[in-house]
């Protein structure tokens, strides 16, 4: 199976681009941030507090998450309802970071995604995919961008859906969130060693895409 992994900070692009990058080449895309998301709401439902590490730690194995494609499209389902919807609040986002950063949840999606990756083609994308999912995924690719080019993007994004969009807000949440990413000791967002660094800061994203690919081109 050919395996891509995308890793990088939030909002470096990583979703679209992993998204076109799999249209190109026909091959299945996997947001493991929604897996993360999944985990996250099923703990937010059920009133569990983002610091108390046992209680997730209690919890975490009693949620099935899968992921199916609909056309084309991936669907996460918590115990089998499609939550896609879900997703992306600002709750959600703030439990998924800080739940994350929890063994026994790495532990169980960790598995679920190698899973995937040894069924299909994948393309997929998050935070250790090419350090600690797939290390040996025949292309690693670490996408990132400024804080600031990264702040602006997830603004726009936010105006653009009608949701709440303050840019200072906006950026402190994304250096908090960088910050825990980067400094958890299981599994922490890192270049791997072989992989590619690309700085989106600048590019557009066709320019991302086309890049990309051409590295896949190269390597595979
Ligand atoms: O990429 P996205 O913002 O959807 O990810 C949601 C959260 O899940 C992130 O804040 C990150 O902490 C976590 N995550 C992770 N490892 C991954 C993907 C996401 O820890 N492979």
């Amino acid at each position: 199976m050919i395996n891509i992994a995308i890793d990088g900070p939030a909002g470096a692009g990583k979703s679209t681009i992993a998204k076109r990058v799999a249209a190109e080449k026909n091959y299945i895309y996997v947001d493991t941030g929604a897996m993360y998301r999944a985990m996250a709401l099923y703990l937010y439902r059920n009133g569990i507090d983002a610091d108390d590490s046992a209680a997730i730690s209690d919890r975490c194995g009693e949620p099935d998450i899968t992921i199916e494609y609909r056309n084309g499209e991936q669907v996460v389902l918590l115990n089998g309802e499609n939550v896609n919807g879900f997703l992306r609040t600002p709750q959600v986002s703030d439990m998924a970071s800080r739940s994350s950063v929890n063994p026994d949840v790495r532990a169980k999606l960790l598995e679920l995604q190698q899973e995937l990756a040894r069924r299909e083609n994948v393309v997929m994308d998050g935070r250790d995919i090419g350090t600690v999912v797939l290390p040996n995924a025949q292309v690693k690719i670490f996408l990132t961008a400024s804080a600031e080019v990264r702040a602006r993007r997830r603004y726009l994004e936010n105006i653009e859906k009608g949701l709440p969009a303050d840019l200072g807000e906006i950026t402190a949440q994304i250096k908090e969130r960088d910050e825990r990413d980067m400094n958890r000791p299981v599994a922490p967002l890192k270049q791997a060693d072989d992989a590619v660094l690309v700085d989106t800061s600048d590019l557009t994203i066709e320019e991302v895409v086309e890049k990309i690919l051409a590295i896949i081109d190269e390597k595979i």
